[in-house]
């Protein structure tokens, strides 16, 4: 397993930790132009230690998705070995209810975080947790949509939800950002002066995305709404100078960007 990367935000301590890697087929870019036949994905969650907290951004793919993608699950695989203490973690925030990001909030049928609020979009819990949804949606999401159902009947009774921009406590604020899931979120981190930006999957790809924020992804929900948030994130840590995460940049995925063009230029800040 990857060793995790902590960094200070004023008295928070952010660690990054690599949940491990997907290879995700090139046709799910279905406007960009890609030589090789597969897009690397890395698979980065946070835990953010503050007074007398400990809260997890993400939760990784825990065991649900090995079969398709073997190297996912890693921080799932490692619990209790020296990695996060599960009885220790205080609050979960998700930012969307992929299975990549709430898979490992289960483990053995139960809750792999049984002390811990998990806060939520109101809009995303919602959507996925709606009965008649299957019926909703196109018939090969029955599978997925299957397994979200189950992993959320197994952690409802820990969900807060939260409309809309959500003030979280020390220094962490849920803020909206749709598109690639109805209530996909990203989370704004503040700790003395500084602020940080962690996105989720409002960019999934760096090397397609930042150059050319255009490029659409077969996941979003709404591609067109998954464009706009993303240009209007990216602008921001642009002209803000902000640091920034990203769920499925290269372990950590921590930087800044400067614009270039219609696109932008990612440089490593860690
Ligand atoms: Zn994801």
């Amino acid at each position: 397993m990857t060793a995790p990367h902590s960094t200070q935000i004023g008295p928070l301590t952010l660690t990054t930790w690599s949940d491990g890697a997907l290879d995700i087929p090139a046709a799910y870019f279905p406007n960009a132009y890609i030589k090789a036949e597969s897009v690397r994905f890395g698979a980065n969650l946070w835990q953010a230690t503050t007074g007398d907290r400990v809260v997890l951004i993400d939760a990784g793919s825990g065991m649900f998705l090995k079969e398709r993608f073997a190297e996912t699950g890693q921080v799932h695989d490692g619990l209790g070995a020296g990695g996060i203490d599960p009885q220790a973690v205080t609050d979960i925030i998700i930012t969307h209810m992929h299975a990549d990001h709430i898979g490992g909030l289960v483990k053995d049928g139960v809750s792999a975080y049984p002390q811990a609020g998990i806060h939520i979009s109101a809009d995303e819990w919602g959507f996925w947790t709606d009965p008649d949804l299957a019926s909703k949606m196109p018939e090969d999401m029955a599978p997925m949509i299957a397994l979200l159902q189950m992993i959320a009947g197994i952690l409802a009774d820990q969900v807060i939800p939260h409309d809309g921009e959500a003030d979280l406590g020390d220094g962490l604020r849920l803020l909206p950002a749709p598109g690639h899931t109805p209530g996909h979120c990203v989370v704004e981190i503040t700790g003395g002066d500084e602020t940080v930006l962690i996105l989720g999957d409002a960019v999934v790809s760096g090397d397609l995305q930042f150059p050319n924020p255009d490029v659409t992804y077969q996941l979003d929900a709404n591609p067109a709404q998954a464009v706009a948030t993303r240009k209007a994130l990216l602008a921001r840590i642009a002209d803000e100078g902000l640091r920034f995460a990203v769920t499925h940049l290269p372990h950590p995925g921590l930087g800044r960007l400067t614009r270039d063009g219609d696109g932008f230029v990612f440089t490593p800040a860690l």
